[in-house]
């Protein structure tokens, strides 16, 4: 800042160019807008009315960073190289994300959009354990490059004193973001089993209900948008503690929860609507059926029991469904990080080469399935068929390869282990 020469330079704040390499340059209070930059900013809004244009046409070089400007399909193109299926959850997420973004930078750089409020659409994801949820929270956040964190809405219910607890929700994607406020405040942050602080009418224990309210009520405010201010370290806040500001306004909340239950509020719901009306194909959907989650109404998320300030704090509904064998199949193989390939790599570093056999993969698949908790079963069963022969592995000599069998996940019998041509 003691450089006189730079102080007098005018450069556009856009894009950092100087009065001299540009046409023209627009001054407001303390900023400059080069012709370049309206070009482009002028795209942008005729974009959005329009539909979408090349995305690096649009954008105002250093007007916001440009992954988050993805548009929704290269956002879910990204999306699936890591989360198997799940396709209706993964458009609704893109365009939410890029709508929200889109409304965080329209607030930023387009002052003239004050009369119309874009409001913010934070995310709820409804479906079965260990089906995607949180991996497409995180996966979004990697892709975009925002801080995210992750937390469980029932840790708050135990937690006595709610209304302080929520901040240490924020506390987690502030250091999350390394301690930078800035880019917590663009931060993604995914809080899981919200369907556990649900009150519920037939519950028979009247104090978790109150405290279950109590949560939802405090999510509520951090949900809708304030300045809270959070311990840096997390925990409770004390007295004599300095706090950190974070507003919230512009934090992404996808909420995620398996519902149970709620699969019956939408059933009845759908008999009821259909009765006087003949051979209405929705009439047809029972509690049993795999896509009833699709069919979620805001009435429904009432009726389970959040709260109304919540569930209009949630306005982007979506559903994932409960994966199918062929999904647990691809999950096994084919995400760029899957767990097939995670333990391929570790062998491969002790220069083994690792293949798992077709009998293998069903039988994983199989396995899995019996534990009922979604893909994140495919973990546990390859740990634990994993875990001797990870053990032993290095007693063996000159193995190059390691083949895993349908008997070996079913049973627990000895891999095939062929010996390095070479040496044999
Ligand atoms: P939940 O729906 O309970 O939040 P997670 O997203 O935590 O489930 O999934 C648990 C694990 O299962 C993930 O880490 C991932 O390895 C795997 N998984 C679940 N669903 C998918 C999916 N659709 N595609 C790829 N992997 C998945």
């Amino acid at each position: 800042m003691s450089n006189m020469r730079e102080e007098d330079v005018i450069r556009c704040s856009f894009c950092g160019r100087t009065a001299h390499e540009v046409t023209s340059m627009v001054a407001g209070p303390e900023v400059y807008i080069c012709d370049r930059c309206i070009n482009d900013a002028s795209g942008i809004v005729r974009t959005d009315s329009t539909g979408p244009l090349p995305a690096t046409a649009k954008r105002p070089a250093g007007a916001s960073p440009s992954r988050e400007r993805m548009s929704p399909a290269e956002m879910k193109a990204a999306l699936d190289e890591y989360v198997v299926g799940q396709d209706a959850a993964k458009k609704a997420l893109s365009v939410a994300v890029y709508n929200h973004y889109k409304r965080i930078d329209a607030a930023e750089y387009f002052s003239d959009f004050h009369d119309v409020e874009l409001e913010k659409s934070n995310i709820l994801l409804i479906g079965p354990t260990g089906t995607g949820k949180t991996l497409l929270a995180r996966t979004l956040a990697r892709v975009l490059d925002v801080p995210f964190s992750i937390s469980d809405a029932t840790a708050l219910t135990e937690a006595g004193y709610v209304g302080e607890d929520v901040e240490s929700i924020l506390a987690h994607l502030l250091n999350a973001a390394d301690f930078n406020v800035e880019r917590a405040e663009r931060g993604i942050i995914y809080i899981d089993e919200v369907d556990k602080v649900a009150r519920k009418a037939d519950n028979a224990s009247i104090t978790r209900d109150v405290s279950g309210e109590g949560v939802q009520q405090a999510l509520l405010k951090i949900l809708e948008g304030t300045v809270a201010g959070v311990p840096p370290k997390g925990g409770r806040k004390h007295p004599e503690q300095s706090l950190i500001n974070i507003d919230t306004s512009n934090i992404l909340f996808i909420c995620g929860g398996a519902f149970d239950g709620l699969n019956e509020v939408v059933s009845r719901r759908i008999s009821n609507n259909a009765i006087g009306f003949t051979a209405d194909s929705t009439q047809k959907i029972d509690k049993f059926d795999p896509s009833i989650f699709q069919h979620v109404e805001p009435d429904d998320l009432l009726r389970f029991g959040l709260i109304p300030e919540l569930v209009g704090r949630l306005p982007v509904i979506s559903a994932l469904n409960n994966l199918s064998e062929d999904a647990m199949r691809s999950i096994l193989r084919e995400p760029k990080n899957a767990l097939l390939k995670q333990y391929q790599k570790l062998f491969a570093m002790d220069g083994i080469e690792l293949s798992f056999n077709d009998g293998a993969v069903e039988a994983i698949v199989k396995k899995a399935k019996a534990l009922n908790t979604g893909a994140r079963g495919l973990r546990s069963v390859l740990e634990d068929t994993m875990l001797d022969i990870m053990y032993d592995i290095h007693s063996k000599n000159n193995v190059a390869r390691c083949i895993i069998t349908r008997e070996t996940v079913e049973s627990k019998a000895e891999p095939t282990f062929e010996p390095n041509k070479a040496t044999s």
